[in-house]
């Protein structure tokens, strides 16, 4: 990004000493549809007027000139890890047993900056992957104006049945840390869900399927009765609870035991999304997560043809957004570069979802998704989160990239 010399200056001057702020785009989005000609006065920290710019009282505020831009609501991440970076610079598995904590923190607080920077003013965090609790100071160190970052919805460790995660391939005579806490049946899985929100999970993760073992394939870990009983358990506490699921019979557990997202979700079938259309569940189709690991694999992207798992990742898309299922924008980044996010939206569009609900998805469904009332759309009363970017990304996707402004609770983070 180019502007971090002026982050430091701006959050320094914020809002300067006017209490209102009026600007004007060439068009608003408002989290559901575009609206040209509107403009958005901001009081304090909220939105406190939105609507067509001749009707925005400018009195009292420093006005910010926007021509040529589409002003939105700070997009939401869905789905990264700020303590994971690129598996093409560090594999996951030596960030897991090779990088100090310190260190990893370290990475974090600069991917939670390059992530404001981009436009995404919250992120749904899922997982630490080793990092213990370190998602919990990281939120905590933003939300006290220590860092520059987005707001986080953290998973803290994230659960997993024994054996069924990494790192692994070790001697089976040697116990080696895991990316994920270990917990099975009644008592651990009460036990470790509570004490993860204890720590400060606002959604709790788990791991329904995956690479099981020594064998490539992914497989379902969790029974149904105990993926019901974390959903419980942590419903109870006012939570949520997302699940990692690839295959169909690990989605299909994951579905009818009332998890409210499915992340990956690669081998679905037509049926497994009736299923998730039937019972409200969203999918978080992390498409940008798959395109980095083939390549990171060798699959020279432009040049060769699309890998078989690519082009089932297309079809089964295809047969997610045809049956109607709910689809989270949330592209799985720290597998890929932090403040890339917008790598996701694109290949959405890409893989055949229309750019305006492209950006609904990125705004208002995942607010909705998560819970997060206060913001995700360009309404009166709501948080002051909003990004500006020149040109309209409902013809052009990759104007997301080309952020002019980015505004957090009413502070500017970048300057037009
Ligand atoms: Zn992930």
């Amino acid at each position: 990004m180019k502007s971090y010399l002026i982050l430091a200056l701006s959050l320094l001057i914020g809002v300067a000493k006017a209490q209102s702020v009026v600007l004007r785009p060439d068009r608003v989005f408002d989290g559901e549809v575009m609206r040209e000609g509107w403009a958005v006065r901001v009081s304090n920290d909220r939105i406190e007027a939105v609507g067509p710019a001749a009707e925005i009282r400018a009195e009292g505020a420093q006005l910010i000139d926007l021509r040529g831009t589409t002003l939105m609501p700070g997009l939401i991440e869905g789905h990264s890890h700020l303590l994971l970076h690129p598996y093409n610079e560090t594999p996951w598995d030596d960030q897991v047993l090779r990088e100090a904590r310190s260190e990893r923190v370290a990475r974090a607080t600069v991917h939670a900056r390059k992530t404001l920077l981009a436009g995404f003013t919250t992120v749904r965090d899922l997982g630490t992957e080793g990092a213990d609790y370190d998602d919990v100071g990281l939120k905590q160190a933003i939300d006290k104006g220590i860092i520059p970052g987005p707001r986080m919805v953290v998973a803290t460790r994230a659960l997993i049945a024994t054996g069924s995660y990494g790192p692994k391939s070790f001697s089976p005579d040697i116990e080696v840390p895991q990316g994920a806490e270990e917990a099975n049946g009644h008592d651990q899985l009460i036990q470790a869900v509570r004490r993860q929100i204890g720590k400060g999970a606002d959604v709790v993760k788990v791991y329904a399927d995956y690479r099981w073992g020594l064998m490539a394939d992914a497989r379902p870990t969790f029974t149904l009765d105990e993926l019901k009983l974390m959903v419980e358990v942590a419903a109870s506490s006012g939570r949520a609870v997302v699940a990692h699921a690839g295959t169909a019979e690990g989605m299909r557990r994951a579905i009818l035991a009332g998890c409210r997202t499915l992340e990956h979700g690669d081998a679905g079938t037509p049926e497994i999304f009736a299923l998730m259309k039937e019972r409200g569940v969203a999918l978080c189709p992390t498409l940008a997560a798959g395109d980095a690991v083939s390549q990171y694999r060798g699959w020279r992207k432009g040049q060769e043809p699309e890998p078989e798992r690519i082009r089932n990742k297309r079809t089964t898309f295809r047969q997610a957004l045809d049956v109607g299922v709910t689809i989270c924008f949330g592209g799985d980044v720290g597998v890929f570069a932090h403040g890339d996010n917008a790598r996701e939206l694109e290949m959405m569009v890409d893989y055949g979802m229309a750019p305006l609900a492209v950006l609904r998805s990125a705004t208002s469904v995942n607010a909705d998704v998560f819970g997060l009332t206060d913001r995700g759309r360009v309404k009166a009363g709501l948080l002051a989160d909003l990004v500006a970017v020149t040109g309209n990304p409902v013809q052009e996707m990759g104007a997301v990239r080309r952020v002019k402004l980015v505004m957090k609770g009413g502070k500017l983070v970048t300057t037009p």
